[in-house]
């Protein structure tokens, strides 16, 4: 069989891998830009590394555990749980398996009331015995924002730990989003953190390309047309296939929300925590605040330290976040030297949550990407896979 894919995101390479890993070798991908991965990119500079728009992997996502080599990737883990800064103060939420300090700095001085810290735990308890198909089976569809509030948590741990949070996770500040990505994303970062790649975000397309073959990819060849068997690329040359793949989204409806990022570079770490740092002062524009090189110091060489910070929305200019890094870390952060700003428009996906899509449209086409299922990391490979495992099933039963 042979088969076209656009777009060498996430999506676009697990399909091809799923393929691959099938026996269907003969599979072309059409990538717009120079490079494959999409929205998970990294470049170099400057002896930094600068993934494109703060990500992170969850280790313990179902999707990329089926494909990924963690151990090639040299996962850097993230310290579990996060440190909150409000109005001056330090508000420890560790998880309670980083040792007794953890839980006693974290039921003491914490977020919220100790009823909050209950439902945590009730949370955590629930969300540990049940499995991530019954997470997403539940028909019953909800804001996050709705389900906190139902589920008893007070407005002040809401307001001090929910929102900033997952301001930083869903890339939205109301957390409108679908209560089943809170309850899935928790439950990934209770079970095994947060991790970046040793050499950046981008060894993670990396590693799907060298099992699929960087041959198979055609960069900057944009799509201009196609069908359930031709694709004609911007330059009007058509090629036919047995079946195409639209790995990309090009529904010009989809709502996305948008995000800046800023990296600073330090001699002096503000404060040494491999956790995530949330803003959580009032009227604040920035949401985190991660001490990158800390984490994983490959980062930043020649002795220097990365800061990545990030916002929701637009800010192109470094000077938008300068007064609340100083609120968080005082006046030393003037002594920071701006690296590097990305402003991404079109971060994650806001969709109708469907799951039960099936990759393959009446036009007979094969659709996948994040904004079909989950804007994640997961979401994309999940669609990736199905995408695939449609194609394989019209061959072979799959394996
Ligand atoms: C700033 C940011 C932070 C994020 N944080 C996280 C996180 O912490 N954890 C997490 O799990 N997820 C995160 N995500 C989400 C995750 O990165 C995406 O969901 C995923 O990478 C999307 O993959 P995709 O293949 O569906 O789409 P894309 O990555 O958009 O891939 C589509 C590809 O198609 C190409 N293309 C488009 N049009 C054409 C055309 N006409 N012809 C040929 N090629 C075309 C594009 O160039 C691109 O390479 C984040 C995303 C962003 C942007």
């Amino acid at each position: 069989m042979k088969i076209g894919i656009i777009g060498a995101g996430l999506a676009g390479l697990t399909c091809a891998w799923y393929l691959k890993k099938n026996n269907i070798h003969d599979v072309t991908i059409f990538e717009s830009s120079e490079w494959a991965g999409g929205k998970l990119h990294t470049t170099q500079e400057n002896g930094f590394l600068l993934d494109r728009g703060f990500q992170v992997l969850l280790p313990a996502y179902p999707e990329t555990k089926k494909v990924l080599d963690y151990k090639k990737l040299e996962l850097q883990s993230f310290a579990k749980g996060s440190l909150i800064v409000k109005n001056n103060k330090k508000i420890p939420f560790y998880d309670p398996e980083n040792g007794l300090a953890s839980l006693v700095q974290t039921v003491v001085y914490g977020p919220g009331t100790f009823w909050d810290k209950l439902l945590l735990l009730k949370l955590k308890l629930i969300l540990s015995s049940t499995s991530v198909d019954q997470i997403f089976d539940n028909k019953k569809r909800m804001s996050s924002m709705a389900y906190l509030k139902e589920f008893g948590f007070s407005e002040k741990m809401i307001q001090d730990f929910w929102v900033p949070f997952y301001q930083g996770v869903f890339l939205e500040n109301t957390l409108e989003t679908d209560s089943s990505m809170l309850l899935f994303t928790f439950k990934m970062f209770a079970e095994e953190g947060a991790a970046v790649p040793k050499e950046g975000m981008k060894a993670i397309p990396a590693q799907l390309v060298d099992f699929i073959g960087e041959n198979n990819i055609r960069f900057k060849q944009k799509v201009q047309e196609y069908t359930h068997n031709s694709i004609t690329t911007e330059d009007g040359k058509t090629e036919t296939f047995d079946k195409v793949v639209v790995a990309c989204n090009l529904n010009k409806d989809t709502f996305y929300h948008s995000v800046t990022n800023w990296y600073f570079e330090t001699d002096k770490l503000p404060i040494n925590t491999k956790h995530i740092i949330l803003n959580a002062n009032p009227g604040r524009t920035i949401n985190n605040v991660v001490l990158l090189s800390n984490v994983a110091p490959n980062y930043a060489q020649n002795g220097k330290h990365l800061i990545s910070v990030s916002a929701n929305g637009i800010h192109p200019e470094p000077s938008a976040c300068i007064n609340d890094l100083i609120s968080l870390f005082g006046e030393e952060v003037n002594q920071w030297k701006w690296v590097q700003t990305y402003v991404i428009k079109e971060s994650l996906p806001k969709i109708n949550f469907e799951r039960s899509y099936s990759a393959a449209a009446q036009d007979g086409v094969f659709y996948c990407g994040d904004y079909l299922i989950q804007g994640s990391i997961n979401g994309a490979m999940e669609s990736g896979r199905r995408a695939a495992e449609e194609i394989i099933a019209l061959q072979t039963p799959y394996k």
